[in-house]
C-alpha cells in the first residue's frame, strides 16, 4: 500500500516542485522553459525532452488555462471520494496538464472555457493523510 501511494504522489508531482502558492493565496504552476529550443515543460524538468539541452529554468505558467477535455471519474483508488471530475487544460505556453476539477458541475462544462489553479485535496492514503494537489477550478468571471 506505501507503494502505490508514493506512486500516486509521484505521478500527481505533489511533491512541491510543480506548484507555488503566493502570498495573496492563489496558487500557480510552475514548469520548466528551454532556453535553447523555447519549448515549456510540464512539470518541470532538468534537461529538455525535445532538444535535450541542460539550458532550461524553473518558470511559472500563466494564471489562467483552457479546457481541453475532461471525464467524470466514477472508480478510483481506495479511499477516494467519487465521483469527481479530472480533465486536461492547455496553457498559453502550449503545454497540457491533467488534474482534479473542483467547485464544478460537470454540466457546465464546455470546450475551451478558462480555468485557474488552485490547490485542493484529491484523496487520502491508507492512514487517512489527506493528499493535496494542484486542481483547477472555473475561473470566475472570465468565460
Ligand atoms: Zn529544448
Amino acid at each position: 500500500m506505501a507503494d502505490s501511494v508514493q506512486e500516486l504522489k509521484q505521478a500527481l508531482n505533489i511533491t512541491g516542485d510543480a506548484m507555488v502558492e503566493k502570498s495573496d493565496g492563489s496558487v500557480r504552476l510552475v514548469g520548466s522553459k528551454c532556453s535553447a529550443c523555447g519549448d515549456w515543460i510540464f512539470p518541470p524538468t532538468p534537461v529538455c525532452p525535445e532538444c535535450m539541452s541542460e539550458s532550461v529554468e524553473r518558470r511559472e505558467l500563466s494564471e489562467i488555462g483552457c479546457l481541453y477535455s475532461w471525464s467524470v471519474v466514477r472508480i478510483a483508488p481506495k479511499n477516494w471520494k467519487t465521483p469527481f471530475v479530472a480533465g486536461y487544460v492547455d496553457f498559453p505556453e502550449k503545454v497540457r496538464v491533467f488534474a482534479h476539477m473542483v467547485d464544478i458541475d460537470p454540466e457546465c462544462l464546455s470546450f475551451d472555457m478558462k480555468l485557474s489553479v488552485c490547490k485542493a485535496v484529491v484523496g487520502q492514503d491508507a492512514d487517512g493523510t489527506q493528499i493535496e494537489s494542484y486542481s483547477f477550478l472555473p475561473a470566475e468571471g472570465r468565460n
